[in-house]
């Protein structure tokens, strides 16, 4: 543990120095990870009136450390907050509604549940952290001795407890009662450290942080390593590992999402594969988390799926459903021992997963969660190593879990949430993504909550517009993959990678093509054969893989192919085109009927003329479009938007909306069916 505290970027003001301390221990996940932690500052201020008024700045609920800014630190009047310190007992519910009350600014954030922890104690600045060293120290089966031999008195030690009144009492009481202690191990839990300035408490922080981490290191030290133990499961090398984690990712996926979906994502870190290569992981992993905080993102326990090699799909599919069945009756019947109050039960999934020779996933409603949970994984396993060389891994109670599981102030933070959006949890791939009406269609799925991998031939493109999804939906939500759509190898390589990233695919959207504008007397063999092989086998080979995977989740699907009014209504000059657009129509046709049953819905968009950002209208296609209807060039797109019913351009975003109408579940009975987005033309009316 590095003390990475500079003056010059610390500045001078204590308000400064608080923000900057904030963020110093927020950017070390060894220290925090994910909103975890908080910290407080002590200073007079003028309150409406003028008066000068002792204030807590402390971090409000719900924002992260990383990157908490002056606003994200609601003031308590001191005042307020100290008169509370001489009762016995206040619930949840009072403290927080006592809270709102001392407020300096109406409307500011909730501060933070600990907030009493850090009005209680009186110096000036308290940071309160869950170090991966601290978590070590306090989780193993010799309770408190390992901390007193590792910090002496520098601290004082206080028994497990969730935050709320009692915990900041007795941290209070504490501090009082020996004033020239440092700080607090919170046993299961995490250390708090204060000092007259953030400067002192920081020192003391990271100073009790690196003193913990020597004492387990010593500890460790001539210890028996598995380093040379026979592995419990098959070594595989890097390329068998990612091939099998590929093909089970959706098998698993369908399995943990068969009554709400779920996004996952696959990691095999050295770390994760050194532990899963354990022969005591399976036990370690079911000794709990190794603070209350981190069991809201991967829940009490991981699944541990073994005695399969992973090369072998069939038979891990098989004990991964074996496996999820008894977990989810275990947590039914751990809710079940704890739930007097009658909480209605969260679901039963696990939201890590671990198979020993092949890695973790991590399961979520959404990439960001799962990768929340994965990066606290990786710290579980520190944890759980340094605490079984310091005394053996053992964690907070079963009950204590539960109530920490269950605690109201978490359970209100739940139903806070915003509904879900109508493409939340899925993955979307489209072809052709980088430009026109893929791009718009990837634009508009991922506004729909969905997550997108965008891929295109060009690379650059594709990954723009993942860019951009990125930028305005979040960093997990797109990624960007090059992809010619007629080669066999890369569109399989492209559903691996979909597949290991977000756990498979819900929706396709195969939508890469080209245009080929030539009489058929003049068309060249090869011009003939480049237009079937991107325009219809491209839709093949991209749809195959699709339905594959989908079949492997199990939990339906969504193909909707973008084809063209050519396909009613050829044009001439246009026979290489319209004739492979419409064997892409009629493949649809063929995939909707033998995937009906399977819950797989395959759809087709019939557009025309969409200009605007295309690719497809180069400009030599252009030049000859506008000579097959004798008219010059620059008159072409105002003689198609004449040429339909309504008159209209029709957009890429027009396009797209019709794209996420077959997508969701908007269209649930709908299949084999075919949407024109046309502006009526006449000439493509069935008949
Ligand atoms: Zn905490």
């Amino acid at each position: 543990m590095q003390n990475r505290w500079n003056d010059q970027e610390a500045g001078t003001a204590p308000f400064d120095q608080l923000l900057y301390v904030s963020r110093l221990i927020g950017a070390d996940p060894a220290l925090v990870l994910w909103g975890g932690g908080n910290t407080s500052l002590k200073l007079l201020e003028r309150d409406f009136r003028n008066r000068e008024t002792a204030v807590l700045r402390v971090k409000g609920s719900g924002s992260d450390l990383k990157n908490v800014e002056r606003k994200h630190f609601p003031g308590v009047r001191l005042d307020d907050a100290l008169a509370l310190f001489d009762r016995e007992a206040m619930s949840d519910e009072e403290m927080v509604a006592y809270l709102e009350h001392t407020l300096m600014e109406p409307g500011s954030p909730r501060p933070s549940i600990e907030t009493l922890l850090h009005a209680f104690v009186p110096d000036a600045c308290v940071l309160h952290s869950h170090a991966d060293a601290i978590c070590a120290l306090t989780n193993t089966a010799r309770g408190i001795d390992p901390v007193r031999e590792a910090l002496g008195g520098r601290v004082a030690i206080v028994p497990y407890r969730r935050p709320g009144f009692a915990l900041s009492r007795e941290i209070g009481l504490a501090r009082r009662d020996n004033p020239s202690i440092q700080g607090a191990v919170l046993m299961n839990h995490g250390l708090v450290t204060w000092a007259d300035t953030a400067r002192e408490a920081y020192d003391i922080h990271i100073d009790l942080v690196r003193t913990a981490e020597e004492y387990a290191a010593a500890r460790a030290r001539g210890r028996k390593s598995f380093a040379g133990a026979a592995p419990v499961s098959p070594v595989l090398t890097p390329a068998e590992r990612e091939r099998a984690a590929a093909a089970f990712a959706p098998v698993l996926r369908g399995l943990l999402g068969a009554e709400k979906r779920v996004v996952l994502r696959y990691d095999a870190g050295d770390d994760v594969l050194s532990f899963l290569s354990r022969p005591d992981a399976r036990a370690l992993s079911q000794r709990g988390p190794a603070t209350p905080d981190h069991l809201l993102n991967t829940k009490r326990l991981p699944l541990f799926i073994d005695g399969a090699d992973p090369r072998d799909l069939d038979a891990l599919a098989a004990r991964a459903r074996t496996a999820l069945d008894a977990y989810r009756e275990a947590y039914r019947a751990y809710v079940a021992r704890h739930n007097s109050a009658g909480y209605t039960p969260l679901e039963a999934n696990p939201r890590v997963i671990l198979v020993p020779g092949l890695g973790m996933f991590t399961a979520g409603s959404d990439a960001r969660r799962a990768r929340i949970a994965a990066e606290i994984y990786h710290h579980t396993i520190a944890i759980i190593e340094a605490a079984e060389a310091i005394g053996g891994y053992q964690t907070l109670s079963e009950a204590d879990a539960f109530n920490a599981e269950y605690w109201p102030l978490e359970l209100y933070k739940l139903s806070l949430l915003p509904p879900e959006q109508e493409l939340a949890r899925r993955v979307a791939l489209i072809t052709g993504g980088g430009s026109g009406i893929g791009r718009a269609i990837a634009e508009r799925f991922a506004a729909a909550g969905a997550h997108v991998v965008v891929t295109d031939i060009d690379a650059e493109a594709a990954e723009s517009v993942a860019r951009g999804i990125r930028c305005a939906h979040g960093e997990e939500r797109a990624i960007a993959l090059r992809l010619d759509v007629t080669s066999e190898a890369e569109v399989e390589q492209t559903f691996a990678r979909a597949a290991l990233t977000y756990g498979g695919v819900d929706i396709l959207v195969s939508n890469a093509g080209i245009a080929v504008a030539a009489p058929l007397h003049e068309l060249s063999l090869a011009e003939w054969e480049r237009s079937l092989a991107i325009n219809a086998t491209g839709h093949f080979l991209v749809a195959r893989a699709a339905v594959r995977l989908m079949r492997a989740q199990g939990t339906g699907g969504s193909i909707i192919f973008n084809a063209s009014k050519n396909v009613p209504a050829p044009g001439k000059d246009f026979g290489a085109y319209s004739a492979a657009k419409a064997a892409e129509t009629q493949l649809a046709r063929v995939l909707a009927i033998e995937n009906g049953a399977a819950g797989i819905r395959v759809n087709v968009l019939h557009p025309d003329a969409v200009f605007r950002g295309s690719r497809l209208w180069s400009e030599e296609v252009r030049q000859q479009r506008a000579r097959a209807h004798g008219i010059p060039v620059e008159q072409l797109e105002e003689f198609y938007r004449q040429r339909n019913l309504l008159g209209v351009s029709v957009t890429p975003e027009l396009v797209a909306e019709a794209a996420l109408f077959f997508a969701s579940d908007r269209s649930a009975a709908t299949t084999g069916a075919t949407l024109a987005v046309d502006g009526g033309v006449r000439e493509a009316f069935p008949r």
